[in-house]
């Protein structure tokens, strides 16, 4: 079937019209900083191509699925997986068990080199890796077999990119990244959760220029970690001003001051939530009166806590 004419039926079935579909290639556009006559390219890739997804679930919390499914404007989750042919995600696929585990291996036989997968949650190593298993094998087997087969890896939130909270001090199952367990190069969507626009520009570009968008030094994707928090925040003048909040509810936090004496990481964080936002754009964070904690860097649990005070 043409999947021009598949798409945008499939689409409709769910109640997202042409219209709709084209503002969502317009924000992609904005996330990956081109310029917005770039929409009707992302339409045309997104229309032709359909590469062979899975999605694995090592040792999370399932927050990163959470930030990217429950996203309901522009329906990113549900263009996606309308775009992509997501063969195995164990939290959203009908099959279980024996069957499930059939798709896994007979998707990676069949498009060894091929496929994309998508990393969520870190890896055990303590005692060859026995806490964490699906189906009998530890979550080291299984990264080692499906991350090694795929043409690329995305990682997706901080378990997956750094060991994020599973790794975090005293560490009990030396839990480590998809990188370091596997010696891929992975493509790391970092934060806890991330922001499901950076999930879906990564796939975006990839369907659009035929690869993965170009990464900083901890593999992140730098059309959306390339800048500071704090360069982008819209409270830097009172930074430079000296107008800081002391304590959450004084007379600084009722103005809107600086967060950085109660804690905030923004200087030292990079991500785009100042531009892209949250909750489709209705706010975020630091808007909110709520300081960064820094989740899109390395070890922030380790090394940015405790959160409230002052760096
Ligand atoms: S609130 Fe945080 S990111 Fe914003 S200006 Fe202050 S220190 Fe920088
Ligand atoms: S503001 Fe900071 S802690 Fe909050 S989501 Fe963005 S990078 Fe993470």
């Amino acid at each position: 079937m043409d999947n021009h004419v598949d798409l945008n039926e499939r689409l409709a079935l769910k109640g997202v019209s042409r219209r709709d579909f084209m503002k969502f290639c317009g924000l992609m556009a904005t996330v990956l900083g081109l310029p917005m006559s770039f929409a009707p390219r992302i339409a045309e890739a997104m229309e032709k191509k359909r590469p062979t997804v899975v999605w694995m679930h090592f040792a999370e919390c399932t927050g990163c699925t959470e930030s990217f499914i429950r996203t309901t404007y522009p329906w990113a989750a549900d263009i996606i997986f309308d775009v992509i042919d997501l063969a195995y995600h164990e939290t959203i696929m009908a099959a279980a068990g024996d069957q499930a585990e059939e798709i896994l291996e007979k998707t990676v036989k069949d498009n060894k080199g091929k496929y994309i997968c998508i990393a969520e949650g870190a890896i055990p190593t303590k005692d060859n890796g026995v806490y964490g298993k699906v189906h009998g094998k530890t979550f080291l087997e299984i990264a080692n077999h499906v991350c090694k087969n795929a043409a690329a890896t995305i990682c997706v939130g901080a378990c997956a990119c750094d060991g994020g909270v599973q790794a975090a001090k005293p560490n009990p199952t030396e839990a480590k990244s998809v990188s370091a367990v596997t010696g891929l190069k992975t493509v790391n969507i970092a934060g806890c959760p991330p922001n499901a626009n950076n999930m879906v520009a990564t796939i975006v570009h990839y369907l659009l220029l035929g690869k993965l968008p170009a990464l900083d030094d901890k593999g992140r994707p730098l059309f959306a970690y390339g800048y500071l928090i704090h360069d982008n925040c819209p409270r830097r003048g009172h930074f430079e001003n000296q107008e800081f909040v002391k304590q959450f509810g004084d007379e600084g936090a009722a103005k809107g001051w600086c967060l950085y004496q109660v804690g905030c990481a923004g200087p030292e964080t990079y991500n785009n939530c100042p531009i892209i936002q949250w909750n489709q754009g209705t706010n975020w964070p630091i808007r909110a009166g709520h300081p960064c904690i820094g989740c899109s860097e390395p070890k922030f649990w380790d090394d940015m806590s405790p959160f409230y005070v002052q760096k």
